[in-house]
């Protein structure tokens, strides 16, 4: 059986197939329609805390759908805002387009950005990332979206190594990068209760969306387009399209908000230093 994807034979309209929950009513993405969206006196009495040590992390990897940045040592994490508890970095990753007129997977009012960053969070009361995956309150995914401008300073870092990470299930090292330097200017963030956009979908995210964009340069993103799918350039792999085999348009689709409140903070964010 070929593996999950974003092409037209495994994307994701196929993926409920084989995970059912995919048709659940707390998927992810949404489309946030601001208008709908309700600021929560909760959420500014407690501040989100961001407190990330770059020296957790390890190395980058292709992992066929994208480039990820993976961490350890359980010392970054955030927690407050809509959290209850600690919330650890496990890993930061990226969706984005073809073209630069699409590729983040939330989108604001119908518009799509050019890609989102999400920087992934286990609930340290389960232990590890694998354990927290399926539970309701196991995950908290902070997203960030992407648009076309300046030269993004720290992902930098990431795109001077891309080269070193072409093909599916390679890694390399990376220059240590501090997460902090990704978040937009202006803090408001929108949250609510929703699931993970790839496979295996569990409902079990508490995402918690930058209203605001930052920039990345456009040769930036074309250096995401470089990167394949497959293990080597002569092979292609079982999820490949009719295409060149390049990543791109690997984003989902939003899915029905339906009954779920989408809450709004608008500046309730504080960075912190790892003890
Ligand atoms: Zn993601």
């Amino acid at each position: 059986m070929p593996g999950w994807g974003y092409g037209s034979k495994n994307g994701p309209q196929t993926w409920s197939r084989q995970f059912p929950v995919g048709e659940g009513k707390r998927q992810s993405p949404i489309d946030i329609v601001t208008e709908k969206t309700r600021p929560d006196p909760v959420l500014e009495a407690s501040p989100l805390e961001i407190s990330y040590d770059p020296s957790d992390q390890q190395s980058i990897g292709n992992t066929g759908h994208g480039w990820k940045v993976d961490y350890m040592g359980g010392q970054s994490s955030i927690r407050g805002g809509p959290l209850e508890g600690t919330y650890a970095l496990a890993q930061y990753h990226c969706h984005w387009g073809r073209e630069d007129e699409r590729g983040s997977e939330h989108t604001v009012d119908g518009h799509k950005y050019a890609a989102e960053l999400h920087l992934v969070h286990y609930n340290k009361k389960y232990g590890s990332f694998a354990a927290a995956a399926d539970k309701d309150d196991g995950l908290a995914v902070i997203g960030i979206f992407l648009k076309v401008g300046k030269e993004n300073k720290e992902l930098l870092k990431v795109t001077n190594t891309l080269k070193n990470i072409k093909y599916c299930g390679s890694t390399a090292k990376m220059e240590p990068s501090d997460p902090d330097n990704f978040m937009p200017d202006t803090r408001r963030y929108w949250t609510y209760e929703g699931s993970l956009t790839t496979p295996p979908l569990y409902e079990s995210v508490t995402w918690i969306v930058f209203a605001e964009p930052t920039e990345i340069s456009r040769e930036q993103l074309g250096e995401f387009r470089h990167l394949r799918r497959h293990t080597t350039d002569d092979e292609k792999g079982d999820d490949s399209d009719d295409d060149d085999g390049v990543i791109a348009d690997n984003y989902r689709p939003p899915m029905p908000t339906g009954e779920r409140a989408v809450r709004s903070c608008n500046a309730a964010v504080r960075f912190v230093r790892p003890q």
